[in-house]
C-alpha cells in the first residue's frame, strides 16, 4: 500500500520521539512491503520563531493533503513562564484540531504486564486494566468565549457544548465498546453544570441505539477516584475536553509513565497520532525521552488510518517483546531488579524496529 505521512516533530522531545516513531514505520513498510512517503512541517514554538505563526498556512495545506499525521509535541518554557504572551505554541495545536475537524481523541490506557512495578499503584489493583478513553476535542472551555472584565480582576472561560458535538463522539465511543467489553462510562458533572446535563441527556439518547452496550454515568470527581481505586471496572470512558484532559493524565499512571501513552485524534477526514506527553523541556536534548508513546501512536496510525491491523499488532508485540527482554528507558526503569537494561531514546527505537522483523518471521513460520 502506498501512503503519504506528514511528520510534525514540533518542540522539545517531540523531535526525538517522532524520529523513533518514523523508524518503526519504516521497518513496517520494509517488512510488509508498503511504501510510506514522508514530508515534514513546522508547528508550535519552532514555527513561531520561523514565521510568527504557530500553525503556518503551508503546514495546514500539507496536513489537508496527506493520509495521516505523526505529531510530537508543542511547548516552550518561555510561554509557560509568561502567560501574557499573545502568540503561543498551543494555539497551533488547537487550530489544527479545529481546522482538520479532529473532534475525537482516543487514548488507550494499555498496561504491559512487564511494567506492573513501574506504576505507583499496587500491581494487584492494576493487573488486567485496559481502558479506552474518548475525549471530546473541539468544544468545552477550550473553545468557549473567554476574557477579562474591564477591571481585569475577573476572568471567564465559557464551558459550552452543542448537541451534535456530543452525538458524534458518543456514537464513536459506543461503536468502540461493541468491539470490546461492551461498557461505556460517561463522565460529566451533571449535578452542577448545565453543559454536563445536556451531555448526559444526549449520551442517554444515543445509548438507546446500542442496546448491547451497558451505559453508566459518573461524576468527574468520583471517576477520578475510581480510576485509581478500581481501574479494571472501566472499559470505554466517554468524556468532554477538560475532564478528559485531566483524567487521561491521571490514567497515565496506570500505564507506568506519560512516556507510554499514545493517542489518536480523529474526525471525518485525516487522523493525527501523538503521545499524550508534552515537549518535556526538562529532559530535551539528553537522549533519555521514552519513545514508546510515539511508537505506539504509530501503531494506532497503522490501524485506524490505514486499516493495517496486522502491522499495528506487530508494533505492539515488538514493544512488548522489548519490555520482556528487560529493556527500559529511565522513566519506566524498575530499580528493584538489576535485570533492567536502561536504553537511550535512539537505541530503544532501534530495539523495537529490530523486533518487528523477528515477530513477522515468527508469525510466518
Ligand atoms: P510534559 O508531558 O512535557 O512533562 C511532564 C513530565 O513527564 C516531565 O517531568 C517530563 O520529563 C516527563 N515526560 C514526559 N514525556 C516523557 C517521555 N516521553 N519520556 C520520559 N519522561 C517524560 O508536561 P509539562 O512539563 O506539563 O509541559 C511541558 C510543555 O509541554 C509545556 O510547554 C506544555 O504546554 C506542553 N504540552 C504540550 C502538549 C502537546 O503538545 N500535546 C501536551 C502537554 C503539554
Amino acid at each position: 500500500m502506498k501512503k503519504r505521512i506528514i511528520i510534525l516533530p514540533g518542540d522539545g522531545i517531540g523531535k526525538e520521539v517522532t524520529t523513533e516513531g518514523k523508524k518503526v514505520l519504516d521497518k513496517i513498510a520494509e517488512t510488509f512491503g508498503h511504501q510510506f512517503e514522508y514530508d515534514y512541517a513546522s508547528i508550535g514554538h519552532e514555527a513561531i520563531e520561523a514565521t510568527g505563526n504557530p500553525l503556518p498556512d503551508e503546514t495546514l495545506e500539507k496536513l489537508k493533503k496527506c493520509d495521516a499525521i505523526l505529531f510530537g509535541a508543542v511547548g516552550h518554557p518561555t510561554y509557560d513562564n509568561d502567560p501574557t504572551l499573545k502568540v503561543r505554541p498551543e494555539q497551533g495545536l488547537l487550530k489544527m484540531r479545529k481546522e482538520l475537524g479532529l473532534y475525537a481523541n482516543l487514548r488507550p490506557i494499555k498496561l504491559f504486564d512487564e511494567l506492573l512495578g513501574a506504576s505507583s499503584i499496587k500491581p494487584e489493583i492494576l493487573k488486567g486494566s485496559d481502558i479506552l478513553f474518548f475525549r471530546e476535542l473541539t468544544g468545552d472551555v477550550y473553545f468557549g468565549e473567554k476574557g477579562r472584565k474591564d477591571d481585569r480582576n475577573t476572568a471567564y472561560d465559557l464551558m459550552i457544548y452543542q448537541r451534535f458535538e456530543v452525538e458524534r463522539i458518543a456514537h464513536k465511543a459506543f461503536q468502540a465498546a461493541q468491539t470490546r467489553k461492551k461498557k461505556v462510562t460517561s463522565v460529566d458533572k451533571a449535578n452542577v453544570l448545565e453543559s454536563s446535563r445536556l451531555w448526559r441527556e444526549v449520551v442517554q439518547e444515543i445509548g438507546k441505539q446500542y442496546p448491547d452496550v451497558t451505559l453508566e454515568h459518573q461524576f468527574v470527581d468520583a471517576a477520578a477516584m475510581k480510576l485509581i481505586q478500581t481501574p479494571r471496572s472501566f472499559d470505554v470512558v466517554l468524556t468532554g475536553n477538560l475532564f478528559g484532559d485531566i483524567l487521561t493524565d491521571e490514567a497515565s499512571q496506570i500505564a507506568g509513565s506519560m512516556g507510554m501513552l499514545a493517542s489518536a485524534s480523529v474526525g471525518d477526514k485525516v487522523g493525527l497520532y501523538e503521545p499524550i506527553h508534552g515537549s518535556a523541556h526538562d529532559i530535551t536534548g539528553k537522549g533519555i525521552a521514552n519513545p514508546l508513546a510515539s511508537i505506539l501512536s504509530a501503531a494506532l496510525l497503522l490501524d485506524i488510518s490505514f486499516g493495517m491491523k496486522e502491522e499495528s499488532e506487530t508494533v505492539i508485540a515488538a514493544v512488548e517483546s522489548v519490555l520482556k527482554q528487560g529493556f527500559r528507558t529511565g522513566d519506566i526503569a524498575d530499580t528493584s531488579t538489576d535485570k533492567t537494561k536502561i536504553l537511550n531514546t535512539h537505541v530503544m527505537g532501534s530495539e523495537v524496529a529490530k523486533n518487528i522483523k523477528k515477530i513477522k518471521s515468527f508469525a510466518q513460520a
